[in-house]
């Protein structure tokens, strides 16, 4: 696991929209508001009402935006690269080349994958069947973490939060077949339906694989208990948002106390690293309850629990029962209607297996030395706002003010590509069958996040590929990264005014630098050590504009669901204080004397339009249920409207009355 965090939600743009948007002077996307609504009344639907009326979403999707768009434009600039690619008979073995093209190709022959159905995983269904001990399970448990399934438990590396120059091993929660814990916990009605969906799914799936119904009905029943015991020993996502919640500092010796019928040395040992002394046990409960289910689950139950997670995370590579079955799932989940075209999905895949190479390739066709330059001066520009804000703002400290300056002073950024490519010549890829592809390069990818236990932190590493529509900030390494497929319209415009790139991109620039003050981020000092910088005072003073944020977003409901102020609070706090800050950084730029109105909307009214398109979206109401659960981000809608409530920039703007629902009458400001 990796602890990080992103600006992951929807942005918005469609492909023909794309190709007019690179035409557009203005760079302002007039044609997306809808002027019969009342920007005081529903600034969002104002800015993108005609955008989201003209913007179904498509039956493969769970929901639509900006940003679904973008990376639709990329995965489809992607295939064409790699089909040339595949199409090239002078590959050399093991180059990249041939891994690209015959990792495609794999996935591609879909007559040889209906023939094979699920046949090629029979050597790994037959090691679980042949478990005749506790110490044979244990061997499991770790082969399964090797090849990429992360049951019953999660182990990866870490950056040690105390010690951030050193990378440590984790144990965390996982084991779970729906998304979270609360998916098994909770008892609405819609929750009720999906756990019987769940069930009905896992046992058509058994079936497939030849247990007979009554089996397989008996078996989904075992799995779904203890999945359910799992659940309940989980910690909530806002809990785990407390970094001390999840730091846990063990010794063989210790761990060995939380679980007597689990081997840690012989499970690090079987994983390739005897060495391994101490690790971060993230969730010591939800250990508590492995070691129960090792102590008193028979090793049939075990057998069948593990099967059915070998299948589970495979059945998108088999055959077409497999697949439908899988996708069925999926459906009830996020409301998708229909499978994504076998290319795509095996696009997807393969920037999974070798997102790096195929990061290279797209930058070296997409992404010009210019962008990179043109973006720099607004990212400065952010810099400072952001370093004169902190000097004077007016309730911190001397001492606290000199630390937060201090850490601000040791942040770093990129733009665009790592310095450095990952190497993936210890990986091998070949024609097929797909499925075993698949988990080698699960295993590749396991094998090198492990190999980082023990050693310095790799600075130069990147957590996410380049051709990603995002950016995002780590607060172990004090350091964001700009991704190279983010930097494109609506996103950033180089044509475009002043007003239009601090509303976009600026907006996402000073939302990543501010997650270093969030309050998550806030708690990591500048060289990303979990270690407490602020006076006592500051502090109290500090959580309660963030309790702000959590009573404002607490008041939220999307289709009658409730916001978890709780989990949103982070990105919500990076929202308002990263659009303010975009906002002052464009009124102090030189740019800003110069900007002009366009079609009557004033430049500051362009910069608050600018930053709602980004956020412009269509989402079905499984997907939205599913996010609010679990994504810590704010609803999208509420990425514009939660935000720009609390900004008298924007009551000001807009001329709105204090009447209007756009603003928050208890204004909550952090920075
Ligand atoms: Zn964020």
């Amino acid at each position: 696991m990796k602890y990080f965090i992103t600006f992951i939600c929807g942005f918005l743009l469609s492909t023909q929209l794309s190709a007019s948007m690179s035409q557009d002077k203005t760079g302002l996307y007039l044609d997306w508001l809808d002027y019969h609504m009342n920007p005081g009344q529903n600034f969002y639907e104002f800015a993108n009402g005609t955008w989201r009326k003209n913007h179904p979403i498509p039956a493969a999707y769970p929901s639509w935006s900006v940003w679904t768009v973008l990376q639709e434009n990329n995965t489809k600039i992607i295939h064409t690269l790699i089909q040339n690619i595949a199409k090239n008979p002078n590959n050399k073995p093991n180059s990249i080349q041939q891994k690209i093209g015959d990792f495609y190709k794999s996935g591609m022959d879909e007559t040889a994958l209906n023939k094979l159905g699920s046949t090629p995983l029979q050597p790994e269904f037959s090691r679980i069947e042949n478990m005749n001990q506790l110490s044979d399970l244990q061997h499991e448990i770790a082969h399964l973490q090797l090849i990429g399934m992360s049951t019953p438990f999660i182990f990866d590396q870490m950056q040690d939060f105390t010690d951030s120059s050193k990378v440590i091993g984790i144990a965390n929660q996982g084991g779970l077949g729906l998304p979270d814990r609360d998916y098994y916990l909770l008892n609405d009605k819609k929750f009720v339906e999906l756990r019987k969906d769940y069930l009905s799914h896992v046992t058509r799936m058994l079936k497939l694989l030849g247990e007979t119904p009554f089996n397989a009905s008996q078996d989904a029943h075992t799995i779904l208990t203890i999945e359910t015991a799992f659940a309940k020993a989980s910690l909530s996502r806002i809990e785990q948002r407390d970094p001390h919640h999840i730091y846990h500092l063990k010794t063989l010796d210790e761990l060995q106390k939380v679980t007597p019928h689990f081997d840690w040395k012989l499970f690090f040992a079987d994983l390739g690293y005897p060495d391994i002394q101490q690790i971060n046990l993230a969730t010591p409960t939800f250990f508590v309850c492995i070691e129960d289910q090792l102590k008193n689950l028979s090793l049939k139950d075990w057998k069948v629990y593990l099967r059915w997670h070998l299948i589970q995370a495979t059945a998108p590579y088999l055959s077409k029962p497999f697949v439908d079955e899988s996708f069925y799932l999926q459906k009830k989940l996020t409301g998708a209607k229909q499978l994504l075209p076998r290319w795509h999905r095996v696009m997807n895949e393969e920037n999974e297996a070798l997102g790096f190479a195929v990061g290279k390739l797209y930058v070296e066709k997409m992404f010009p030395l210019s962008s990179k330059q043109a973006i720099q001066d607004i990212l400065d520009h952010i810099r400072n706002t952001l370093e004169l804000d902190l000097k004077t703002v007016p309730w911190m400290s001397s001492e606290t003010r000199t630390a937060a300056l201090h850490k601000l002073s040791l942040m770093k950024y990129h733009i665009g590509y790592p310095d450095k490519w990952r190497d993936y010549s210890a990986l091998s890829i070949d024609q097929g069958p797909y499925v075993l592809n698949i988990l080698k390069s699960a295993e590749f990818a396991k094998r090198y996040s492990l190999n980082k236990i023990g050693k310095p932190v790799d600075r130069q590493e990147w957590d996410m590929i380049p051709q990603e529509i995002n950016a995002y900030y780590d607060p172990s390494k004090n350091e964001f990264n700009l991704l190279a497929g983010i930097l494109q319209p609506p996103f950033f415009n180089p044509n475009a005014g002043a007003a239009v790139n601090y509303g976009a991109i600026g907006y996402v620039i000073g939302h990543e630098m501010t997650h270093a003050f969030d309050d998550q981020g806030a708690q990591f000092d500048g060289q990303g050590n979990l270690k407490n910088w602020w006076t006592e005072d500051d502090l109290k003073k500090f959580q309660l504009a963030a309790h702000c944020i959590v009573h404002q977003y607490s008041q939220y409901k999307i289709n009658g669901q409730s916001v978890q102020g709780n989990l949103v609070s982070g990105e919500a706090i990076a929202d308002l204080s990263g659009m303010t800050l975009a906002y002052n950084a464009f009124h102090e730029s030189s740019n800003y004397s110069k900007a002009v109105a366009i079609k009557g909307f004033t430049p500051d009214q362009q910069f608050f339009l600018s930053a709602a398109h980004i956020n412009a979206a269509n989402m079905r109401p499984e997907e939205s249920r599913r996010r609010i659960l679990i994504d810590p981000h704010p609803p999208i809608q509420l990425r514009s409207n939660g935000i720009f409530a609390n900004m008298p920039e924007f009551q000001n703007s807009f001329a709105l009355s204090s009447n209007s629902p756009m603003i928050n009458k208890d204004r909550c400001k952090v920075w």
